[in-house]
């Protein structure tokens, strides 16, 4: 039984159900596309939220450029490039069997300072807040003050007094251990089995508390917020709930505004802008489409990436249960070498206020990750991990429904045709060497083989 129902009753009312427990690739486009004017989802965030978030990353910027002198060219900002792919979009062209109008192009989240994933704009940004927070009650720092001062040793030694929690597959628990540890809190991070040892050897190196689990996120998340709640000293960073880390994300997308402008690339309604954002627990890709509409309203089309072996946002809102249910109930082994990815449970949150404004959902194998590692390794010279290639076979999904495509979002085909398609690279900078050698070796195996 599942949510009440027999497995029957589930794959005869939804028979993608079929195609995802077979662990086939899949692509689903939600049947009408809901215009922005109907409401920005149903959540009560609005853009004065994203600029209130926007604005305590400025005032963090002095902090950053005298805690983490990397980010100086950046002027204390946290951001990371974009660039065309040509090169891969002609070799993705080959691959795919099928010709891809229009651009492509990669922002590199992989290359974001401090803990190169995508995680360092929700988990930096969760931290920032409640240190600002406490600092500010505490008559640490005064709101108009240089925010350079909590880089100091009477700073820490106040921070040292509080603790910070998060259970995590390796990422947040990265951007929030090292900016924790960074700003003086005691921090412990409650790791899933999938989490990457040099992930943990890093953390520990920095002294923050590694825990290890050996089962999945979820197990690890609610370990992390079972031993929180009973400590009044504790915050705990809830990936699964979290306003503020979606709100971090969420900041992303004004930046590329500014980015795309900068060079040259129009996003209107006859030059849409196509996203393909990785998919975990559905935060990072959520907080970000959440700004993008912001951003770019109707223009923009947001399309989440998951795993064949964990498509939990693709099951949640498909079959409309959420965080009610997850992959393993219908015998989906979230296992998969996308460990950024392996969630079994989406957020309820985010699936329930997000959907709408979601245009489709796709799984992609572990084979076709690796082998996507390698060739944008190979011809575009970015080495990013497993997770952060997800978004790469976007748009030869969306090409290949074409014509039901434009149908259900009223776009023409002159329009689509100038669309700019925008890979979220969301990780991998910092993977060792040797880590690296083992994923692309791997992908070289999938591809001589296929
Ligand atoms: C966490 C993560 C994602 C997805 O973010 P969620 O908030 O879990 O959906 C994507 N890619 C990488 C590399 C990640 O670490």
């Amino acid at each position: 039984m599942i949510a009440g129902q027999p497995l029957a009753t589930w794959t005869r009312r939804f028979p993608l159900l079929e195609e995802l427990m077979a662990l086939r690739e899949t692509t689903w486009f939600t049947a009408i596309r809901a215009p922005l004017a109907d409401g920005l989802g149903d959540l009560a965030l609005s853009a004065a939220d994203v600029a209130d978030a926007s604005a305590r990353l400025a005032r963090f910027a002095a902090y950053f450029r005298v805690a983490f002198p990397e980010t100086l060219a950046s002027h204390g900002i946290l951001e990371s490039p974009i660039q065309p792919l040509p090169a891969l979009q002609a070799v993705l062209a080959s691959r795919y069997g099928q010709a891809l109008p229009g651009a492509l192009w990669i922002k590199q989240d992989s290359h974001l300072p401090i803990s190169g994933s995508i995680k360092a704009r929700g988990g930096i940004y969760e931290v920032l807040k409640h240190a600002e927070r406490l600092a500010l009650e505490a008559g640490l720092l005064r709101p108009d003050q240089d925010y350079s001062v909590l880089d100091s040793p009477q700073a820490r030694a106040f921070f040292s007094r509080y603790r910070i929690a998060v259970g995590s597959t390796g990422n947040l628990g990265l951007s929030i251990g090292l900016m924790g540890a960074r700003l003086g809190f005691q921090v412990t991070v409650h790791m899933s089995a999938d989490a990457r040892q040099w992930k943990k050897d890093k953390l520990r190196a920095h002294g923050v508390n590694v825990m290890e689990y050996q089962s999945d996120y979820s197990i690890a998340v609610a370990q992390g917020r079972r031993q929180a709640s009973t400590d009044p000293a504790c915050h705990f960073v809830d990936d699964e709930n979290s306003t503020d880390l979606f709100l971090g994300y969420a900041v992303a997308a004004e930046r590329l505004s500014r980015q795309l402008a900068q060079a040259g690339v129009r996003v209107d309604a006859e030059h849409p802008l196509f996203v393909y954002l990785p998919c975990g627990v559905g935060g990072g890709p959520g907080g970000v489409a959440f700004g993008l509409k912001l951003a770019f309203g109707d223009a923009v089309h947001c399309i989440f990436a998951e795993p064949t072996h964990s498509p939990c946002m693709l099951l949640g809102v498909h079959t409309g249960l959420h965080d009610e249910v997850s992959v393993q109930d219908f015998g989906i082994d979230n296992l998969t070498a996308a460990d950024g990815l392996a969630v079994g449970r989406a957020s309820g949150f985010v699936g329930r206020a997000m959907q709408r404004l979601i245009e489709g959902y796709y799984t992609v194998s572990d084979d076709e990750l690796h082998a996507l590692v390698w060739l944008m390794a190979k011809h575009q010279q970015l080495h990013l991990e497993p997770s952060a290639v997800a978004g790469v076979p976007g748009i030869a999904r969306v090409q290949a429904q074409r014509d039901q495509y434009l149908q259900r979002s009223g776009l023409s085909a002159a329009a689509y045709a100038r669309a700019t398609h925008l890979v979220w690279a969301t990780g991998g900078s910092m993977v060792p060497d040797t880590e690296m050698q083992a994923y692309l070796a791997q992908g070289a195996r999938v591809l001589q083989g296929s």
